[in-house]
Formats: C-alpha cells, sequence, structure tokens
C-alpha cells in the first residue's frame, strides 16, 4: 500500500485528553517519536479533545500542535477519535501514526488501521529506525518470543505500551493551531469511559501497582487499597484471587489479564506462575512478600520480604503514613 505522493517523513503522534487534561504517556510518546523521527521529517502532535497545556508538548518533542476540540471528542469513545485520526492522517500524509495502548488507544489503533487502511504493531515494548523503516518490538505467547514488525507503509500505527520508552524534555517552542473534522454522530453502541474517581489511577497506566494473590487469603483487600492510596497507585490481582471473587477481571494482571509496566510492582501472595510473570514482566523493580522462601516470585524480584503478609502489610502502611506525617 503506497500512495505515492507528498513527503512521508512525518510523525503523527495522537494524544487522547481526559478531564480537560492530556495524560503523562503523551510524552512519552512524543520522546519516542522524536527518537524515530527522520531528519527532514516533523513530529506532529494531534490533540484530540479540549485539553489545557497543550503547548507543553512542545517541550517532549512535537514540532507542531493541532489542536481538536470538537464536543464530539468530549466522551472519550473510539469513534469520533478513529474519524478525526483518519482525517488528519489524509491532510498530513505521515510516515508513522504513534499513540499510547491505553484503552482507548487501543480501540483506536484498531478502527484506524482498517479505516486508512495502514499496518498497526500493538503494544509495542520497543522501537528503532532502520534503511527498511521503523522497526517495532513486541512480546509474544506470554513472553517467551519477542517479536519484530517492519512497519515500512506510509501511516503504518505504532500503538506503544505505557511506562516504557522514557520521557526527555528538551527546550523548544510552538504555535498551537486548530484542526477540525467532519466526525460521525455519537455510536450508539460505544459505551463511554468512567473517569475514575478522583486520586485513582488506571492499573495499565499506573507507575506503582500492589497486587494480590491466592495468598491473601480473604484477607482483606483494603489493605492494599490503602497501600495504593498511600503510594499513589492502583491495585491489581493474580487470577487465583480474581476466580476467588476478591477481585473483578479488570484488576487481573497476566497473560489472560493486563500487561503493566510500574516503576514499583508489589506482589502480595502471589506464587509467580510464568502466566502472571507474562503481564508484569516490564516493571522496574519488584518486591515481593510471600511466606514460602521457595516461591518462584522471588527469583524475579529486587527485594522480597519472606513472611505472612497480614503482618508485613499493616506494618509498611504503618510505615508509610509515619513518613507521609513526618
Ligand atoms: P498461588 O499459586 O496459589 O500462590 C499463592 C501464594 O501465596 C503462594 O506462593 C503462598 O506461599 C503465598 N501465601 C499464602 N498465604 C500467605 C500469607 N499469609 N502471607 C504471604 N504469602 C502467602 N494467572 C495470573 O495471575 N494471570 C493470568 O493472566 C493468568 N492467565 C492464565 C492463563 C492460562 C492459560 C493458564 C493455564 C493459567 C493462567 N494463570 C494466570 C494462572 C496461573 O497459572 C496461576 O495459577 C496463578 O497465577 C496463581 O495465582 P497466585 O499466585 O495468586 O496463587
Amino acid at each position: 500500500h503506497h500512495k505515492g505522493h507528498g513527503m512521508a517523513n512525518d510523525i503523527l503522534v495522537l494524544a487522547e485528553t481526559r478531564e480537560n487534561a492530556i495524560p503523562g504517556f503523551v510524552k512519552q510518546g512524543l520522546s519516542l517519536a522524536r527518537t524515530l523521527v527522520e531528519a527532514s521529517g516533523r513530529v506532529i502532535c494531534l490533540v484530540m479533545g479540549p485539553a489545557a497545556g497543550a503547548a507543553d508538548r512542545f517541550r517532549y518533542g512535537a514540532d507542531r500542535v493541532l489542536l481538536a476540540s470538537d464536543p464530539a471528542l468530549a466522551g472519550h469513545t473510539a469513534a469520533p477519535a478513529a474519524a478525526l485520526a483518519a482525517a488528519a492522517v489524509a491532510k498530513l500524509d505521515p510516515a508513522l501514526v504513534l499513540l499510547a495502548c491505553s484503552a482507548l488507544g487501543r480501540n483506536l489503533a484498531a478502527r484506524l488501521s482498517v479505516r486508512l487502511p495502514a499496518p498497526a504493531a500493538m503494544d509495542a515494548i520497543a522501537a528503532r529506525r532502520t534503511g527498511e523503516g521503523v522497526i517495532a518490538s513486541r512480546s509474544a505467547y506470554g513472553g517467551r518470543f519477542r517479536q519484530d514488525l517492519v512497519l515500512s507503509c506510509p501511516a503504518s500505527i505504532l500503538c506503544f505500551r505505557i511506562n516504557v520508552f522514557p520521557a526527555a524534555e528538551r527546550s523548544a517552542e510552538g504555535s498551537v493551531e486548530d484542526f477540525s473534522a467532519e466526525l460521525p454522530p455519537a455510536a450508539g453502541r460505544e459505551l463511554s469511559f468512567a473517569p475514575l474517581p478522583p486520586g485513582r489511577v488506571d492499573l495499565a497506566e499506573a507507575d506503582t501497582v500492589v497486587a494480590g494473590g491466592r495468598g491473601m487469603g480473604g484477607a482483606d483487600f483494603s489493605l492494599l487499597e490503602e497501600l495504593a492510596g498511600l503510594l499513589g497507585g492502583a491495585v491489581g490481582a493474580s487470577r487465583a484471587a480474581v476466580d476467588e471473587g476478591w477481585r473483578p477481571h479488570c484488576d487481573q494482571v497476566g497473560q489472560t489479564g493486563k500487561t503493566v509496566s510500574p516503576t514499583l510492582y508489589l506482589a502480595c501472595g502471589i506464587s509467580g506462575a510464568v502466566q502472571h510473570l507474562a503481564g508484569m514482566s516490564g516493571a522496574r523493580y519488584v518486591v515481593a512478600v510471600n511466606k514460602d522462601p521457595e516461591a518462584p516470585i522471588f527469583s524475579k524480584a529486587d527485594y522480597g520480604v519472606i513472611g505472612d503478609l497480614r503482618e508485613v502489610l499493616p506494618a509498611l502502611i504503618q510505615c508509610l503514613k509515619r513518613q507521609k506525617n513526618a
């Protein structure tokens, strides 16, 4: 699929918005775009919805910021965002379209891929430019294989995993331009996203995840809720904890759950089955609390506490509270 016109060297970064703001992971996408863009290309950031602080994108790698503030985008649903992104691609003819693998991003990438049509590399954990095009790497078969996808068609879509690519600042300024397109009326079948309660972060985007497994033994997950609150993180769970009905499936981490890449992953009463590890092996630091010194999770942990979580967690909570008050 080659359009054969234009100078397809630009990279278009799609920035979703929430509550009138641009989520932090968009900075990661812009910085990634900076590392991939050719000397003759520009990084163009399309802000999809009303948002304050759009000009801040220049500091993270954008050469141009386009602001689309159509009220249809405020519902954070993928259909209008896909129509908008497709119109931007038609107008700008970018070499690559970059967006985060958030809940909306996944949905949007798939729709855009069909609309354009263009190939999409989902959940990329590495990317580099070569003579052939951009090569996106993803983890496959529960982390046993790494798959490299060559993106050489114009407007190929790269959906990057959140919290994997660093956000680097640079000094740059520019002006924000308006962008608009004909958007379809809201589709009746699509549900809207309910915003999280204030102060809570989405599991897949969290910088800190505290996860509980069967070892929680019905012990109150409110301990983990409290811990997550103190650390500004999210609560996750193993499949065993989900099967027990202690947590909803949307909290499951692993091969058949969510993939998380936080800076800190605290695994409480989780043995460390390969299917669980598949969802959290991208964590920078793993801390495990387990009463069994032979538990496989310890071989993946940077720090391990051998002990009963019913003693360790309350002590940890006390400690953090003391630190907060100090
Ligand atoms: P267990 O393996 O039972 O481990 C409980 C741990 O808690 C033990 O290590 C024990 O020593 C410790 N413990 C017990 N009491 C205490 C205490 N009081 N204090 C401290 N430690 C204590 N699993 C996932 O998590 N995510 C997935 O997405 C997933 N997908 C799967 C897909 C397939 C196709 C299959 C076959 C399996 C999948 N599984 C998945 C299941 C996986 O194989 C494991 O069964 C599951 O991860 C085990 O959960 P767990 O570690 O909580 O429980």
